[in-house]
């Protein structure tokens, strides 16, 4: 008989999970304590890329997770075709050494100057005089990509459960045996905490101390606009792109993937800035703000993800860059959850280093 899974968190990682478990037949259960994608899945940049890396077997895992989005975009019955990136977020020697990285890591990417940027976005103000191109990155819109995620694991046989908090993980003889909820208790064989920023609660009663940065992020979005533009861009003040409805799409803070502050600044002045420096770079459209929305990242400790066996009965996957990472992680975990095999490529993204 396949092994029960309960997996907590129904944002991006979890219906990920989800939907592979019961492709392969095995008995799920996802629950969340709101509603799928309302938390950092709900709210994201959602650009997937492996541009931004934090080591060798980082880029190695977000490069394969690029490919695995390509592979679910066909399965689900979506458009597989990535935008594509321009990315001169940094300048001078950064620029040169974050090239070079690439280049030697094998990145599809081609250097652009100042008239083939112009050709590609001719919307844009003062387009700078060199820029990268990475043909293979995309974004996604992770509301709909959850949905249709959980909407196969539930025609699968899965079953999705909201608006029920996890209170507490159970145990019985050194082995985690389910969840305790409001309305009662659920066992299951192995539970999978996909739950974000909602892990280290979960987690302490049972001693073990899982640390995670503060990170708040704030995305602005305007009203929709005629087409702008057709790519990601990532200009050293402002991260950008517009989704399939006409709205530009913004963190509002520059380079939001690597930024460290541990709070954001007056909502007022964030989406007032924003709306200036889009402005200034598409200075003929007619930008109007629709609304600035909050989030807060879920980042372990060491920034990087957190993937595989916690305790007997018990799994995390935990993770900024979500966006990029969920669809591999659901195929790796999946395959080792499943007893397929285990991937070297999670080895340096082991809980283990942290309750060590
Ligand atoms: C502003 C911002 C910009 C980002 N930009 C990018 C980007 O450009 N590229 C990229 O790759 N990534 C990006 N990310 C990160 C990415 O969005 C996240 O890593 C990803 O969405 C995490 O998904 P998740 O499913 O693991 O967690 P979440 O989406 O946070 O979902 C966790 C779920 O768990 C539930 N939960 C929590 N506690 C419990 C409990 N006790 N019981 C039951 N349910 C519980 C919550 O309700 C929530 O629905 C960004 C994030 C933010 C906030």
């Amino acid at each position: 008989m396949q092994p029960q899974f309960l997996i907590l968190g129904a944002g991006i990682t979890g219906a990920a999970l989800a939907h592979r478990l019961a492709r392969q037949g095995a008995g799920v259960t996802i629950l969340d304590a709101g509603l799928p994608a309302s938390a950092a899945s709900g709210r994201s940049f959602g650009w997937v890329n492996a541009s931004f890396f934090l080591s060798d077997a980082h880029f190695h895992l977000r490069h394969a997770a690029m490919q695995a989005h390509q592979a679910l975009a066909i399965e689900l019955g979506l458009d597989p075709q990535p935008q594509g990136c321009l990315w001169y977020e940094e300048t001078g020697v950064d620029f040169d050494h974050r090239h070079a990285a690439l280049v030697r890591l094998g990145y599809p990417l081609r250097l652009l100057d100042r008239a083939a940027i112009a050709a590609l976005e001719p919307h844009l103000a003062n387009p700078p005089d060199r820029a990268l191109f990475f043909p293979t990155e995309q974004a996604v819109d992770l509301v709909q990509l959850t949905g249709l995620l959980l909407a196969a694991a539930t025609a699968g046989g899965g079953q999705l459960i909201t608006g029920t908090p996890a209170l507490a993980l159970t145990e019985a003889q050194g082995k985690v045996t389910g969840i305790r909820t409001a309305q009662g208790a659920i066992v299951a064989d192995q539970v999978i905490l996909a739950c974000g920023t909602g892990t280290p609660a979960l987690l302490a009663p049972l001693g073990l101390r899982f640390a995670m940065l503060h990170r708040p992020g704030a995305i602005f979005r305007s009203q929709p606009v005629p087409p702008l533009l057709s790519h990601i861009i990532a200009a050293p003040a402002q991260e950008l792109r517009q989704d399939a409805q006409g709205h530009l799409i913004a963190p509002a803070s520059a380079a939001h993937q690597s930024e460290s502050a541990e709070t954001v600044a007056n909502p007022t002045v964030l989406l007032a800035d924003t709306l200036a420096r889009l402005r200034g770079m598409f200075p003929r459209a007619d930008i109007q703000p629709d609304r600035l929305i909050l989030a807060e990242r879920p980042v372990p400790g060491d920034g990087l993800p957190v993937i595989g066996p916690v305790l007997p009965g018990l799994s995390m996957a935990v993770m900024h860059s979500g966006a990029t990472l969920a669809p591999h992680v659901a195929n790796l975990l999946s395959a080792e959850l499943l007893g397929q095999g285990k991937d070297p490529a999670l080895t340096p993204f082991r809980p283990a280093r942290f309750f060590a």
